[in-house]
């Protein structure tokens, strides 16, 4: 797994997770919800004992007790719901990815049981306020933290342009699809534009191949992003930074977080 957070050629940025200078601690949270996202992902909604502000785009680290394993295992989720209205409540899109440790535990859990979490972290954050057109481009579990930028943009009354592409290899992979469809219909800036690998005749789909030069072009359609912010992972990534320093965009203004 490699995980990176960086704006391309620029590497000062705020560490906005410490902002108040507290370090986070392990503190305990309740599934209240299990929403089934796509055939091998879930949305757990957990309640935080203490309410802990975040910024969209941070993630939290997840701790559990593994069978077999002498101590807790923990990794890292992002949070794809808005802080907005109440930051306590939070929203883990999680894939099971096959042979993993914690991931296959995590997507089985039901709704009362318990677990620890740390955060939040992370420096790859926006958070939705009208400062010129945005592009979101995001693969698989990916698309959970440009999720949490578009719900938080719509809390807050976005106006200005944002485009959001959304690669997965079949439509019913795509997480959010529903609500992106619907949000998009009820809001007049923002622009899904979703891209499949593997399910050739999907009608929904604008694009039945990668994100490349020619999907990213066309999906802008003349609104130059003044930030672009990449999630996924990190072949994906780089392929699609390069094809927008090559359509103009600064590379200053491009911001990646990269996992698979
Ligand atoms: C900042 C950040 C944010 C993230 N956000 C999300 C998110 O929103 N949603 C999400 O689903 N994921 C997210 N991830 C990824 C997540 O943290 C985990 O890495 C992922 O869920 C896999 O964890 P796991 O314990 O199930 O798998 P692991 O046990 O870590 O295994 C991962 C893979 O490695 C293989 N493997 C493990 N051990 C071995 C071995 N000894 N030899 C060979 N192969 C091996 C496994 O078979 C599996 O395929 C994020 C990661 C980071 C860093």
């Amino acid at each position: 797994m490699e995980y990176s957070s960086v704006a391309i050629g620029e590497r000062a940025r705020r560490v906005r997770s410490s902002r108040d200078g507290v370090a986070p601690v392990w503190q305990e949270a309740t599934v209240t919800a299990v929403i089934d996202e796509t055939p091998d992902a879930v949305t757990l909604r957990l309640r935080l004992d203490a309410a802990t502000d975040f910024l969209p785009g941070q993630y939290y680290n997840v701790r559990l007790a593994v069978p077999g394993r002498p101590r807790p295992v923990q990794r890292a989720y992002s949070v794809g719901s808005s802080p907005l209205p109440d930051p306590s409540v939070v929203d883990l899109g999680i894939r099971e990815v096959p042979g993993g440790l914690l991931s296959p535990l995590l997507t089985g859990l039901r709704v009362g049981e318990r677990l620890s979490v740390r955060g939040p972290y992370g420096r790859f954050t926006w958070d939705g306020r009208n400062d010129g057109p945005v592009l979101l481009v995001g693969a698989g579990s990916g698309m959970v933290l440009l999720m949490s930028m578009v719900r938080h943009a719509a809390h807050r009354g976005r106006g200005d342009p944002v485009v959001l592409v959304c690669s997965a290899i079949t439509y019913s992979h795509a997480f959010y699809r529903d609500e992106l469809a619907g949000l998009a219909s009820s809001h007049s800036w923002l622009r899904v534009v979703h891209c499949t690998t593997r399910d050739l005749d999907e009608p929904r789909a604008h694009y039945h191949r990668r994100v490349d030069k020619a999907v990213l072009s066309e999906s802008l359609g003349g609104n130059h992003p003044g930030a672009a912010y990449l999630c996924g992972p990190p072949a994906m990534v780089e392929s699609v930074a390069a094809h927008l320093v090559d359509l103009g965009v600064r590379s200053e203004a491009i911001w990646t977080e990269k996992y698979d």
